[in-house]
C-alpha cells in the first residue's frame, strides 16, 4: 500500500469484512476528517474494530451519537485564546497552534471540531506574526508548546524558521513539540528533521502521542532515536481508550515500550468530552485502578501521571490515586501491598 487510507474502499482493502462497518465509513467522513497512514495500517494485526491500532482511526457509526455532556471545545481552548493560534491558560506557558492538519485523524480527537483538511489549514503569515508578537510581549511565557493539529506537518524549512523565531525571544526557554508523526509517518522524522527543530539556546522537548505498543514499528523506533540522538529528550502522551488500551497488559506494554525507546512516560489522559466519542470512554474509577496497577507492577520509570481535563478550560486535574491520606486525623501511607500504615508509625 502506498497512500493514506481515507475512503470506505481504502479500509475495505485492508481486509475489513463487516458490511455494517464499511457502509458507514463514508457517512462518518462527511462529518469528521478521516486518515490513516499506511505505516500505521501496517501495524494492524486483525482487520476489525477490535484491533487496538485500527480502532483509533476507523470511522464508526457511533461517532454520530453525541451525548449532552459532549462539547465542541471540550478543554476550553476558545475562552483562553487572546490571539488566533495561541492558547494562554497557564501563566508561564502557551500553546501555539500553527497547523490544523494531522498525518492521521484519531477518532477520539479532543480537537476534532478544529482539525482536518477542510479547516483553515495554517495560520496566515500575519496571524503567525501576531502570535509570535504575543509571545514576545509576554515576558512571563517561559515555554511554548507547539500543537495543533500536528506541528510536524511543517516542512523542515518551516520548522527551522519557527525555531529561529522562538530562539529570538529571550524569555522563552523551552520549546515543546506535541506530535504523532514518529509513529504515524516515521520517514518524516529524519536526522535532518531533528536538526531543524534542535536549538543551541533553548531546550527542545518532543512529546509523542501513542496509545498502543503495536504502533511502534521499527521505523517508528528509528524516528524516535533520530530525535533523541540529536539531544532532544522525549516524553509520552497517551489517551486511555476503551477497546484500545483499557487493560493492564496493554498499558504495561505501552509504557514499557516508551521506556525501552528512551521515552519517559508523562501523561495518560482521560478521554475528553469531544463529540461522538462515548464509545471510547471508560470511567475515571477504572482509569485509577489501571494506573494503580501500573504503579504496583512496573518500574517507576514506566508510570505516567493520570490526568483529566476539567471541562471549560480550567486546568488539568491529576487523577492518579494518592498513596497518602489522612485517616482518623493521622497521615497514612499506602504500600504496594495495598495496606495503609500510619506515618510516622505509632510503635517501632
Ligand atoms: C495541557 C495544557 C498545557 C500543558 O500542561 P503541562 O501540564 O505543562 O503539560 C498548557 N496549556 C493548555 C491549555 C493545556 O491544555
Ligand atoms: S494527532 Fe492529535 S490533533 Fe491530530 S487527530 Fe490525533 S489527537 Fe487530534
Amino acid at each position: 500500500m502506498t497512500k493514506t487510507l481515507k475512503s470506505a474502499q481504502d479500509f475495505k482493502n485492508l481486509g475489513i469484512t463487516s458490511p455494517e462497518i464499511t457502509q458507514n465509513i463514508d457517512t462518518v467522513s462527511t462529518k469528521y476528517a478521516v486518515a490513516m497512514t499506511t505505516e500505521l495500517a501496517d501495524c494492524v494485526k486483525n482487520p476489525s474494530s477490535d484491533d487496538p491500532v485500527l480502532r483509533q482511526f476507523l470511522p464508526l457509526i457511533d461517532e454520530l451519537t453525541t451525548l449532552p455532556e459532549e462539547r465542541e471545545d471540550p478543554i476550553g481552548d476558545w475562552p483562553n485564546t487572546p490571539v488566533e493560534g495561541i492558547v494562554h491558560r497557564h501563566k508561564d506557558r502557551v500553546l501555539l497552534k500553527i497547523v490544523s492538519i494531522c498525518p492521521v485523524y484519531c477518532r477520539f480527537c479532543f480537537r476534532r471540531e478544529m482539525v482536518g483538511p477542510d479547516k483553515d489549514n495554517m495560520l496566515r503569515p500575519e496571524q503567525l506574526d501576531a502570535a509570535i508578537d504575543y509571545i514576545a510581549n509576554h515576558p512571563e511565557i517561559w515555554e511554548v508548546i507547539l500543537t495543533g493539529g500536528d506541528p510536524m506537518m511543517l516542512s523542515p524549512r518551516r520548522a527551522r524558521e519557527l525555531t529561529q523565531r522562538l530562539e529570538a525571544i529571550p524569555h522563552v526557554k523551552i520549546i515543546r513539540w506535541h506530535t504523532r508523526m514518529p509513529v504515524a509517518k516515521p520517514d518524516i522524522v529524519t536526522a535532518e528533521y531533528a536538526q531543524a527543530i534542535k536549538s543551541s539556546t533553548k531546550s527542545v522537548f518532543v512529546a509523542l502521542h501513542a496509545n498502543h505498543a503495536n504502533e511502534f514499528s521499527n521505523a517508528a523506533k528509528q524516528a524516535c532515536a533520530n530525535l533523541i540522538d540529536a539531544g532532544i529528550p522525549m516524553v509520552s502522551q497517551s489517551v486511555l481508550l476503551k477497546g484500545v488500551n483499557d487493560n493492564l497488559d496493554a498499558l504495561s506494554d505501552l509504557m514499557r515500550t516508551f521506556v525501552e525507546n528512551r521515552i519517559r512516560p508523562y501523561y495518560l489522559h482521560h478521554p475528553d468530552f469531544a463529540p461522538g466519542t462515548s464509545h471510547f470512554r471508560v470511567s475515571v474509577e477504572e482509569g485509577q485502578k489501571l494506573v494503580q496497577g501500573l504503579r504496583n507492577t512496573l518500574s517507576g520509570l514506566c508510570t505516567p501521571t493520570y490526568v483529566v481535563d476539567i471541562p471549560g478550560g480550567v486546568s488539568k486535574a491529576i487523577a492518579t490515586p494518592s498513596d497518602a491520606r489522612e485517616i482518623d486525623g493521622q497521615l497514612s501511607l499506602r504500600g504496594q501491598d495495598g495496606q495503609w500504615r500510619a506515618y510516622p508509625p505509632s510503635e517501632k
